[in-house]
């Protein structure tokens, strides 16, 4: 099969992490990374034999004085590839946007960028038909990934009347030692947050609002979730039941003893998928509560690597080498080594 080729473009939390999944995508060829400056990282890329290239006004000299071997400029690499998938910094991505456009090259945008950047925002799970062949793509933040799919699921069997979110949300990623707070709760004094707009620009039609609060934590995001259904499951174990047999979500049992999200970390070191990440949605058996139309559920979201997959199929969309959502997650999740599914119950 003849292999897409891909550049990767700002290798920090979520470049590295997508170049890795291209790079084991069986239609994808991982072509090269940008770094703006010599780290950590960037002699990782040379150990994964990764082609590294500079971007952003980086000095060359200094990969040099490093020990780093550089390939070329953005320029360079650019012009070498099918499709770029852009992961710098927030709004960095619309300062790139006229670079790409100049090349005449498709992009995935991240999370991070306002809505405009791209033709359309993209979830997997949420609306992969609609961004089939689009020019540019913005994968939807962590968080509204994570509600995207979850309604991508009851939105179908059962109708969402109403959806009020609260997003507990984590401090800052394991690395990012200046953000805050260490000791203290933040409330976020946007009320409702944009996330529910932004689930929005997956599901024009969805009624939700979310709010959010800021805790001392690197470890995943958390959401309490109350949904209005339009239609009354029989139980919470039909609710369950759906959610266990969707890709991209793990439900945990009460046997598991995951009793919050350092647990769930340490599953996922144990499992070793990725850079111990936890790409699916999470929730927990005791953790969802139906009364009638009115269902109750916590998930949890790994905030570094939940749009890891979601790349790859933006890439997919884009191209048009996938018919489907199903079958681009499938062929994802397979190479990423994640479950066709959630797991079975025991
Ligand atoms: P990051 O700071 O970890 O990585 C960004 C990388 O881009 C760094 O290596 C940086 O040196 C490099 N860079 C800086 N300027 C650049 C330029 N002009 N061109 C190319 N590269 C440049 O950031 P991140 O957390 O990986 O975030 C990237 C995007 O992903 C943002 O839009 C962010 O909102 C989104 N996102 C982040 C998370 C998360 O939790 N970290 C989750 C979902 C989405």
């Amino acid at each position: 099969m003849p292999r897409v080729r891909v550049a990767v473009n700002g290798f920090g939390t979520i470049g590295k992490r997508v170049a890795d999944a291209v790079a084991k995508q069986p239609d994808m060829e991982l072509v090269g990374v940008t770094k703006t400056r010599p780290n950590f990282e960037g002699t990782r890329a040379m150990e994964k034999g990764y082609p590294l290239f500079v971007a952003g006004g980086g000095d060359r000299a200094a990969f040099a004085a490093a020990g780093l071997p550089v390939a070329g400029t953005l320029d360079d690499l650019l012009g070498q590839v099918d499709v770029v998938v852009d992961a710098a910094p927030d709004k960095v991505g619309k300062e790139n946007a006229a670079i790409y456009r100049a090349k005449g090259l498709p992009v995935v945008f991240q999370g991070g960028e306002k809505a405009d950047v791209a033709e359309a925002s993209f979830s997997a799970l949420g609306n992969f038909a609609n961004c089939l062949g689009k020019r540019s793509l913005r994968v939807v933040s962590c968080n509204t990934t994570g509600l995207a799919r979850a309604a991508a699921v009851l939105g179908p069997h059962w109708g969402i009347g109403h959806w009020e979110a609260t997003l507990v949300r984590r401090a800052g990623d394991p690395a990012e030692t200046a953000r805050g707070p260490i000791n203290g709760i933040l409330p976020t004094f946007q009320l409702p947050s944009h996330h529910g707009p932004d689930v929005r620009t997956i599901f024009p039609d969805l009624s939700i609002a979310t709010t959010a609060v800021v805790v001392p934590t690197t470890l995943m995001h958390v959401h309490v979730n109350h949904v209005r259904l339009q239609r009354a499951p029989r139980d919470a174990d039909e609710v369950l039941s759906v959610f266990r047999s969707t890709p991209r979500f793990h439900v945990f049992a009460p046997w598991e003893h995951v009793d919050g999200t350092p647990q769930v970390m340490e599953y996922a070191r144990d499992r070793g998928i990725g850079f111990n990440d936890m790409m699916e949605n999470v929730l927990w058996e005791n953790g969802i509560r139906l009364d009638d139309r009115d269902l109750y559920f916590f998930q949890a979201i790994h905030q570094e690597s939940i749009v890891v997959p979601e790349n790859v199929d933006a890439i997919r969309a884009i191209l048009r080498l996938a018919p489907d959502g199903a079958t681009s997650i499938a062929t994802t999740d397979r190479a990423l080594g994640l479950a066709p599914t959630g797991r079975p119950s025991r």
